[in-house]
């Protein structure tokens, strides 16, 4: 599900550079970020959550964040697992929504069956924008919150 957890997290702080846009070699054009990175040397507590700080190798700024223990970021992990799950479970009930919408649509007005494909079509959008949001987070959970992050965000990799 995700990588392992140690005594330390293994997300780091980033500091961002610089932003520019790419031609890809496929002829598109993409946004490449480059980030100043910094391991952050807080230590997991045994139970619940630490406070703890960071000083950014970039900028020098010093970051305040909470770090969680084991137990409470393998919780965090699994409430995002549950949440990608009803996420994809959103769309797939407006997909069926949908389909069930298709066998009645021979008794339906064009305006009801205009309506029932618009809530199918947005309900199954937000489900797969949420299903993917959430599994982002999810693969990014390594219990480390930024309490004041100014200008800064965490970066797995
Ligand atoms: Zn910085």
């Amino acid at each position: 599900m995700a990588t392992p957890l140690g005594e330390y997290p293994t997300i780091r702080l980033a500091h961002t550079l610089g932003v520019r846009e790419e031609l890809t070699r496929f002829g598109s054009r993409q946004i490449v970020t480059r980030y100043g990175l910094t391991s952050i040397p807080v230590r997991r507590p045994a139970e619940g959550w630490t406070s703890g700080t960071v000083d950014c190798e970039t900028c020098g700024l010093r970051i305040d964040l909470r770090v969680a223990s084991v137990p409470a970021t393998v919780r965090k992990r699994w409430q995002r697992a549950l949440f990608t799950l009803a996420a994809a479970g959103v769309a797939a009930f407006f997909v069926w929504f949908f389909l069930d919408g298709l066998h009645h649509s021979a008794t339906e007005t064009a305006g009801e069956a205009l309506l029932g494909v618009g809530v199918s079509v947005a309900g199954f959008v937000t489900g797969v924008a949420f299903f993917f949001y959430s599994l982002i987070k999810q693969s990014m959970e390594d219990g480390v919150r930024l309490e004041r992050p100014e200008g800064h965000r965490l970066y797995k990799g």
